[in-house]
Order: structure tokens, then sequence, then C-alpha cells
């Protein structure tokens, strides 16, 4: 992996240049394109950003970002890069304008390498819904790196970004962060801006955050966030201030919520051997652990399923082979352009949530579903709202497992679905969730510690997170 702060440290001793870094990356990627972790990469923009940040450097008047090599989910607009959210249905679609996490990117001196592959429309939790091949595990490939962000925790794990951007709708930044061993986190709903974000469930999604660490994760967080007027649910907020911050919860005395034995317990044995060491180091660091209740932690899953994939069957309405890329051939009077495209342009999942969220949305079954999914979302919004008038956040692991092999769900919808199991809550709730590595596990494979608090309380977060990824590291 590549630390922000050693490439910077580096380039102001004189070693080396943003320039001659990025040229490194750039060979890397190359070196490694087996690993299918990006859709496309803009080697000239990239070394001309580079070469900028080496100027400003130069001037002694570097920008935020400066020198920051960041890789792109391919569900982020972008003016010069195609944006195809890993569909065949977007093809070489191009954008005419950048999302504005990606203008704020450039507008703050970060270096965009390129567009990383995902599951098709972000709906996935393992990379291989992909219209482009999936994504591999770097360390083993013959295991899944998690998704749907794949592509952009890989390039954060193998040292080809200092940071990258994903999406996270029910656990797509945050689980593959923890299959990878890196850090992923998920915003407060609202606060980085989701204008230029393909939508899948719009009440849902949020832009993401990954890399080796808090401080760039912070540092990326302060640069992108802030309000948005063109997207309606911006929060009117400033922007975080988590780099000044970060060591605020350092000393303090925290009070660290944790889930009852009986929801950790179906965990595998690695996820929860590692769970066990970190309260074990979190108690003798002097953290007092509360045993919280969470209502309806049954009902998270179907909830989120029911919710995302509503939304996202009216969000995808919008892909009809008329006004963006894919539209399939007319052979004779009788074909429907519409059905056609949709046919052969969406793969096999998301057809499934398009036909889940139409049935649920349905004059029939709207009540039975719909409706009473909305009431569980209220009372897991409030069951949230209990444990942090108690406690300063709740501590739990991001996934029940560590990553698993091609394969192995794929043809179990089911089972992939409660991969999600720890995370979807986050998103129903709106609140802020990071992922940070917490060691090995006895197979070899990373695991990922989990910490959420209130809404808004970003800061709060990422600094409580800073504190604990050193304690597991030391
Ligand atoms: N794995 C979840 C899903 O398939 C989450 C996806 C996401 O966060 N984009 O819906």
């Amino acid at each position: 992996m590549r630390l922000f702060s050693d490439s910077c440290t580096a380039v102001n001793k004189g070693t080396t240049t943003f320039t001659t870094i990025t040229q490194d990356i750039l060979r890397d990627i190359d070196q490694r394109q087996s690993l299918n972790h990006f859709l496309s990469v803009g080697k000239d923009s990239a070394i001309v950003q580079a070469q900028q940040s080496d100027e400003r450097y130069a001037e002694e008047k570097p920008l935020a970002l400066d020198g920051m090599v960041v890789a792109v989910k391919d569900n982020l607009s972008t003016r010069n890069f195609p944006t195809t959210c890993a569909s065949k249905m977007l093809g070489e679609y191009r954008p005419v304008y950048d999302a504005t996490v990606v203008e704020r990117l450039a507008a703050h001196g970060a270096i965009i390498i390129g567009k990383t592959n995902m599951d098709e429309f972000a709906m996935g939790s393992s990379g291989e819904n992909s219209a482009f091949g999936k994504t591999l595990h770097p360390l083993n490939g013959d295991y899944v790196p998690g998704g749907s962000s794949s592509g952009s925790a890989v390039a954060v794990a193998a040292g080809h970004a200092h940071a990258s951007l994903g999406s996270d709708t029910g656990g797509s930044v945050r689980q593959p962060a923890a299959f990878c061993g890196i850090v992923g986190y998920k915003p407060s709903y609202g606060r980085l801006s989701r204008y230029g974000l393909v939508a899948f469930a719009s009440s849902l999604d949020q832009v993401g955050i990954f890399a080796p660490d808090i401080p760039t994760t912070a540092t990326m967080m302060d640069a992108l966030s802030g309000h948005d007027a063109n997207d309606a649910t911006s929060a009117n907020l400033a922007p975080t201030q988590a780099m000044a911050t970060l060591d605020e919860y350092a000393n303090k005395s925290l009070t660290i919520a944790v889930l009852p034995e009986e929801i950790i317990k179906d965990c595998s044995p690695e996820v929860l051997e590692v769970y066990k060491q970190c309260l074990d180091i979190l108690q003798d660091n002097g953290i007092t652990l509360l045993q919280a209740q969470i209502p309806a932690n049954d009902a998270w899953i179907p909830t989120y399923y029911v919710l995302a994939t509503a939304e996202a069957s009216s969000n995808l309405a919008r892909f009809d082979g008329i006004r963006y890329g894919f539209r399939a051939e007319i052979n004779n009077d009788d074909d429907d352009i519409m059905t056609l495209t949709r046919s052969q342009g969406f793969g096999m999942e998301v057809k499934r949530r398009i036909m889940l969220g139409t049935y649920v949305l349905s004059a029939g079954h709207y009540d039975a579903y719909y409706k009473k999914a909305q009431q569980a979302r209220r009372l897991i919004y409030d069951g949230y709202e209990h444990i942090f008038s108690q406690a300063d956040a709740l501590f739990l692991p991001t996934t029940p497992t560590t990553a698993f092999k091609f394969g192995e769900k794929l043809n179990d919808p089911i089972a992939m679905y409660l991969s999600d199991y720890f995370t979807v809550s986050a998103n129903l709730a709106g609140i802020p969730a990071i992922s940070i590595p917490a060691g090995n596990a006895a197979n070899g494979f990373p695991v990922g510690m989990q910490l959420q608090t209130s809404l808004f309380q970003d800061e709060r977060l990422l600094s409580i997170a800073h504190r604990f990824q050193q304690l597991f590291q030391s």
C-alpha cells in the first residue's frame, strides 16, 4: 500500500516527485492488469495533473490534495473518462459533466488515475456482477475482493492509488474495504454530494472513501464535503474539519456500545476470533464497553432489500435505449426497442432487482412490503438514537466472514445478501460508518471492524476510528 503521507515526505525531501510516483503507479497498474480493477486509466491526464502538483509544491503553494493519486468508481460521472457503471447498458457513455466530488478532487489538486470496476450499477457484494469481468482479490486471485466498489478497494490495497472513491448503498465501501484490509468510510447521508453519482437507491446511496489510513481519509473528506446546491439532499453544513480534530478522542474516556452475543455469534470463527481480540484490546486500554440492544435486527436485510430494490426499479427506468448508451438492434416491425434494449443491456442481478422492486411497489403489495419496510426503517433509526444517547459509538464486525471464493455465493442470492448483514442498517438510518483493518484471520485474509456514530458526527467517527486503528495495529 502507498501512504499519502510517505509520498509527501519523500517529495518534500526532494528524493522523488509526484510525477515519478504517478509514473510508477501507471507502470504497476499495467503489470497487474489481471486484477481487472480498472475500466479506464488516464495516463496522459494523470501525468499532467502530477506535473501541476509538482509545480505548486515547488512554489510552496500546495492545494489540499496535491499529489494524491485517486481512483474513482465508474458510477461517478466524469467528463474525461467513460462512465459505464460496469454495465453493457451504458457502454462507452461519456457524461458531459463531472460529479461534484470529482470536480472537487480536481479543484484540490488530486491526480485522477482512472475509473474502477464494480458490480453492475453497484448491485452486489463480490465484484462478480460486472459486465466487464470480475475484479480479483489482490492477495489471492481465487477470492472475491468484495463489492460493489471492488475496483476502488483493490486499487488502494494494491498500492495503485493513495485513496479512491466508491459508493455505499448498503455496504459497498465498507465490505470490500474489510475484505482487502483497508479503511472504508461511508459518511452521513447528505455529507458528500451525490450530484453525478448514478443513482441506485437514492435514499441510501452515499459516496464513500477508501484509503490505507484515517489521516488520508480525513484529508479527502475535508476537501470533498460541504453543501452542494446541485444535490437537493445535500446537508447544509460546512466542510468537515476532520484533520483538525483527529486527535480529539485520542485520550478521552470512551463508552462504546457492542451488540448482544446472539447477533454476533453467526459470524465465521475467523471473524469472531479477531472481534474478541479487539474487544480485549479496547478494554485493556480503558474503554468502557456497553451491551446495546438494537431493535429489529432481523429486519435489517429484508428492509434494505425491499427499499433498495423499490428505488432501483424506479431509478433504472431511465435506461430505455433512447437517451443513453446502448440501444438494441431492431430487425422487424414487431420489435419493441425498450424491451429489447433492457433485456440485452442489463445483467442478471440488475434484472432480479428491477423485478423485485416492481413487485414490492405494485398496487397489491405496496402496503405489505414497501410501507412495512418504511416503518421498520424508522424503528432502526430510533434504535440507533437510543444507543447513541448512551454511547459514543457502536462497534461491530463489518462482515460475517472474510473474503470468499468466486462462485461460492453467486447462485445463492440470499447467502450473498446476508453478507451485508452488518452494513445495511447504517444506510437505512443515514448515519456515518467506517470499516477499519483489525488484523488478519487465521486463514490469512484481512478482517475489518466497523464503527458507527450518530448522524453528522463524522468528525467524531474519524477521530475514534483513528485511535482504534492505531490500537489494533500496535
Ligand atoms: N451489497 C449490497 C447490494 O447488493 C450493497 C450494494 C451497495 O452498497 N452499493 O445491494
